[in-house]
């Protein structure tokens, strides 16, 4: 049932927030447009109704306005072969005479793209001003951009309240996101496996705390790891660890086995002389790593012990690498759980993936199309499996 695809634009203006965050080499060409192809099915569908499109973004963090680096400009002539020769028009300023008046004189089947809106510091500030003044330049209003929805800026959230309920909907790219999200969050079926990695335990100590009370199982692997080996007695020699977050690590555990959820840290780690990719490796337990050498990867046991658990679940939530996958000597543990999760999805299994790093590893080990979904916002994703209501889902849904 999605309100997006059950609503006839024919005639109408579409306001839509997109997030072409895209970046650009210094010759401003765009290098990785993926930003831009995940919303082309949602600006594809309205030109089909009939209606015309004027697209709105950020690119960057432009600090003092107008920047020539920041400017989306560079993005026309390629949105415009995307849409396989749609002619798409500019407007160099997001608000203002010429925007209103281009805006207005634009034809069923056309596109307007808006300069960058963070160009305006309102922007950012949520100012209710300055989004009554984008809402003016369309009929409906339609937020594709889930990369910002963990923002109450003014084009993601604030704006909202300026279109009726019938008038503002998510696009394509939010309407799947928010499913897959709700989906593993309260909808999951067990045993559900969420699967934690990355550098740190200070980023996601709000996230494993939050899945305490949905998860049956919860594997911690990546650089944080060793924290939790060295809040147990363990020797981790010069591996990562954030001495002052051992106490909450402890209390993690005590919490988990109060609540009957499985904690699986690695048994094994591959080890490293120096943080290098051509370091001489060898294997160690997790706990017994000599003085000189740090863990960067998972070692075989682990990744078997894993495979075993992300095997058995129904639903898998994947946050964070298993080691330094940029290097190609440990790589083999994310590697080896994208294996896992890919045959668990196969089986029937529902696996989210998100957060930046497991996304581009999973881009780089070819297996994206072989789980059930990628998601492509970072920060907004993680806040919202840490419990937070995303203003930017909030204000469109109320
Ligand atoms: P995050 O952004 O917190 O998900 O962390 C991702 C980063 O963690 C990646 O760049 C990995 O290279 C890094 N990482 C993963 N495992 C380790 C490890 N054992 N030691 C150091 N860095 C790690």
């Amino acid at each position: 049932m999605s309100k997006f695809l059950n609503h006839n634009f024919h005639q109408q203006k579409v306001l839509i927030r997109v997030d072409f965050n895209v970046p650009l080499n210094a010759a401003y060409e765009i290098t990785d447009d993926n930003r831009m192809r995940a919303t082309l099915p949602t600006i594809r569908k309205i030109l089909a109704d009939g209606g015309s499109v004027i697209l709105m973004s950020h690119l960057g963090r432009p600090k003092d306005g107008p920047t020539e680096k920041y400017s989306l400009k560079h993005l026309v002539h390629h949105l415009g072969q995307l849409l396989n020769g749609v002619s798409v028009q500019f407007a160099d300023d997001c608000i203002g005479a010429d925007a209103y008046a281009k805006a207005a004189a634009l034809q069923p089947g056309q596109v307007l793209l808006l300069e960058n809106l963070r160009f305006y510091k309102e922007e950012e500030k949520g100012d209710a001003a300055f989004a009554e003044k984008l809402s003016k330049l369309g009929d409906v209003y339609v937020n594709d951009a889930f990369g910002t929805a963990h923002r109450a800026h003014a084009s993601t959230a604030v704006i909202a309240q300026f279109f009726p309920a019938d008038k503002k909907m998510f696009g394509l790219v939010m309407e799947g996101e928010v499913a897959s999200a709700e989906k593993v969050m309260h909808h999951s079926e067990k045993p559900f496996t969420a699967i934690i990695g990355g550098a740190k335990v200070s980023d996601k100590i709000l996230i494993i705390e939050n899945l305490l009370d949905r998860a049956t199982d919860i594997i911690i692997g990546g650089g944080m790891a060793y924290t939790f080996m060295k809040a147990q007695g363990g020797q981790i020699g010069s591996s990562l660890c954030e001495n002052d977050r051992l106490d909450m690590a402890v209390a993690l555990l005590k919490k988990a086995e109060a609540k009957g959820v499985c904690i699986h840290l690695p048994s094994d780690s591959i080890i490293a002389d120096k943080f290098a990719a051509d370091a001489n490796t060898s294997s160690a337990p997790s706990n017994q790593i000599p003085d000189g050498w740090m863990g960067l990867d998972i070692g075989e046991n682990a990744c078997q012990q894993f495979a075993n658990c992300i095997q058995r679940s129904r639903t898998i939530l994947w946050n964070g690498p298993m080691g330094v996958f940029e290097m190609e000597k440990f790589q083999h543990g994310t590697k080896a759980i994208a294996i896992a999760v890919a045959a668990a999805t196969q089986q029937g299994a529902f696996s989210l993936v998100g957060g930046g790093d497991s996304v581009a590893a999973v881009n780089q080990f070819g297996f994206a199309s072989q789980v059930s979904y990628v998601s492509t916002g970072g920060g907004a994703m993680l806040e919202y499996f840490e419990g937070k209501e995303l203003p930017g889902i909030a204000a469109v849904k109320e």
